[in-house]
């Protein structure tokens, strides 16, 4: 089972739709776990961003959930980057993904709600596919290319292609 664990306040249908999503590619039932208030000690006032892996590794994934998804709608970053879309940890089973950057409005543009939740499936899959082992991926369309940014998010679709679905199947995630 895949658990989603909303860390602040989250919209609640995009915590719906990103399991439908895991739900469809990954083909595990997934569950909504009760909010959790986001770590205020994971705030650096400085960059007025959350450090990402300081959330990950706060995250208790509860044993029936093996593995766990935080959805978060703060901007997150980690040491030497300006920004990240999200964060795994495979060993633990637990990733993250941030909701900030995928609208539209973020970058001054006007909203685009289809096209929001389309990021957030693909950023959801991608992190989520980390946690079953996956790396990244050299075909541009598969969910887990890399995103440098929106414009690769844009590109891929949120599926994965044969080559990460036959990988998924050998390691046994699936
Ligand atoms: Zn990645
Ligand atoms: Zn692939």
């Amino acid at each position: 089972m895949i658990c989603l664990l909303p860390i602040g306040e989250i919209q609640e249908d995009a915590i719906a739709i990103a399991g439908e999503t895991l739900r469809e590619v990954f083909g595990v039932p997934v569950r909504e776990l009760r909010p959790e208030p986001l770590p205020s000690e994971a705030f650096d006032p400085e960059r007025n961003q959350y450090h990402s892996t300081s959330i990950l590794l706060k995250i208790k994934r509860p044993s029936q959930c093996e593995r766990l998804l935080g959805i978060v709608d703060v901007d997150l970053y980690v040491p030497g980057l300006n920004f990240v879309f999200g964060e795994a940890s495979p060993t633990k089973g637990v990733a993250i993904v941030s909701l900030t950057r995928l609208r539209q409005e973020f970058y001054g543009l006007p909203p685009n709600r289809g096209l929001f939740l389309e990021r957030l499936k693909k950023e959801a899959v991608h992190e989520i596919g980390h946690t079953f082992g996956l790396g990244h991926c050299n075909n541009p369309g598969c969910v887990m290319s890399f995103s440098n940014s929106l414009i690769d998010t844009d590109r891929k679709s949120h599926r994965l292609c044969q080559r990460c679905r036959r990988l998924l199947s050998e390691t046994g995630g699936v």
